[in-house]
């Protein structure tokens, strides 16, 4: 990447979003500690993910991004991490079938804990108390002790996503994920119309698997129909930690984030000269950059010397969080941008950050009908620029939650108090996710209706 760049160059720069430990002894025995344990991801993982976001980047692929807003150390089971698993592969499987490309599925998943917060303070009932900004930071409880933060939550943050990994590599590769299953990965709580739609999309390619047995090619023969290549990601955040899992790579002798394969700078933490910017750059993982409302083409143009010097493909992620009926007035200028500079990034549709809203009876929500807008309007502006739409990033759960309103299975504002578990936003839930991969898998299958039609 960058050769005048070492791991630690971000502590000179200013840093925001980021906790005042108050021990710094204990702050710096975790560090220690962290640096010495394994990294939890791989340079060659890293470089594979690039590859594949390359190919999304040129319309041969499509990321699909998606999971919790902020994991948690009380949801950590299991069975939550299958869920999750499960509904991604299902929106993979309704994609891949609309889109007639690969999905390439990244996970915000071992490793998503640290938040970034609106304010830095919370008050209560006349009491004001630090914000909690993930667990691997603070605590949620609204007491004084639980919001100081503690470094020792980073070990415990890194044991989280060490043994989600390993959950996430087996799900992948032991079984589970053969497309021979797709029956299987439903999840019960989807809406009749859409499980319908699934089921019969399921049919089709256990139909497809017969006739390639018939015709003599056996896909227990082709890996690629038995396992998924499955990735990490997160927001790079909270930079000690970053930093204490960062390494270099033994075969191309760079630095890479240890800590998930992708890794993304957010919308309040994007400053071009800021510390966060500072640490990405050198690293040679895929990086996103949120870009919001505010995201002037100035700044993205600095942003993208800085983070892609070199200008390879797949390095880049623009994940666009505008907000629906606001697209059109912010995208295509940063197209515009990209044009001019001759940049190459993947385009991503963030549905999610754009839209929350606070409900009538006080919960943080998101109306559905936004997130379809937004990712209809993503679409659009694309059409018209005659450039990629590589992918959408979005929260959600495989459990039924109640967090989002509307869908077919239709959240009302009442519902939201029945099944509201997130550490942090709402989240769509399985029902809403496969809805929204519907509607994805017909926007890219009208896309390429039109790229035959014009031959
Ligand atoms: C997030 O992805 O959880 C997030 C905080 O997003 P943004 O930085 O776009 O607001
Ligand atoms: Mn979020």
């Amino acid at each position: 990447m960058t050769s005048n760049w070492t791991k630690s160059d971000w502590r000179a720069k200013p840093r925001i979003q980021m906790p005042d430990y108050t021990d710094a002894a204990a702050l710096a025995k975790v560090e220690e500690q962290l640096a010495a344990y394994p990294p939890l991801v791989f340079a060659g993982e890293a470089r594979r993910l690039k590859a594949e976001l390359g190919r999304a980047a040129r319309g041969e692929a499509f990321l699909l991004q998606g999971g919790d807003c902020a994991e948690s150390f009380a949801e950590f089971s299991a069975d939550t991490i299958r869920d999750t698993f499960k509904v991604m592969l299902q929106m993979a499987v309704v994609l891949t079938y609309g889109a007639k490309v690969p999905v390439v599925k990244v996970g915000r998943m071992a490793g998503q804990f640290a938040k970034p917060r609106s304010a830095p303070t919370e008050v209560k009932d006349g009491v004001e108390l630090p914000s909690y900004r993930g667990d691997i930071i603070n605590d949620l409880p609204f007491t004084p002790e639980a919001r100081i933060p503690n470094p020792d939550k980073m070990l415990q943050a890194y044991t989280q996503a060490a043994a989600t990994l390993n959950l996430l590599r087996a799900f992948s590769t032991g079984g589970f994920a053969d497309i021979h299953r797709v029956h299987s990965w439903t999840t019960g709580f989807a809406e009749e119309d859409k499980a319908a739609a699934y089921r019969d999309l399921s049919n089709r390619i256990a139909d497809a698997l017969d006739f390639m047995a018939a015709a003599g090619v056996h896909a227990d023969e082709i890996e690629s129909l038995e396992t998924v290549d499955f990735y990490t990601s997160h927001e790079a955040l909270l930079l000690e930690y970053e930093e204490a899992l960062c390494r270099i790579d033994s075969t191309s002798g760079l630095p890479v984030a240890g800590s998930g394969h992708m890794i993304w700078i957010g919308d309040r933490t994007r400053q071009p000269d800021g510390a966060h910017v500072e640490f990405c750059r050198g690293v040679q993982n895929p990086i996103g950059l949120k870009c919001g409302p505010t995201t002037t083409p100035e700044d993205l143009k600095v942003l993208m010397n800085k983070l892609n010097p070199e200008n390879e493909e797949g390095r880049l992620t623009l994940i666009a969080r505008f907000g629906a009926g606001k697209v059109a007035e912010h995208l295509p200028r940063l197209i515009e941008t990209v044009k001019a500079e001759g940049a190459n990034v993947l385009w991503v549709c963030d549905a999610m950050h754009g839209n929350t809203v606070k409900s009538e009876s006080g919960f943080k929500t998101r109306p559905f009908e936004r997130v379809l807008s937004e990712v209809r309007e993503f679409f659009a502006c694309h059409r018209e620029a005659g450039t990629v739409p590589g992918g959408v990033h979005f929260e959600m759960t495989g459990k039924d939650v109640t967090e989002c309103t509307g869908g077919v299975r239709a959240v009302s504002d009442e519902d939201l108090s029945l099944r509201y578990h997130t550490a942090c936003d709402p989240r769509l839930n399985a029902s809403q996710s496969l809805e929204l991969a519907f509607l994805v898998a017909e926007e890219l299958s009208a896309n390429r209706e039109a790229a035959r039609k014009a031959g």
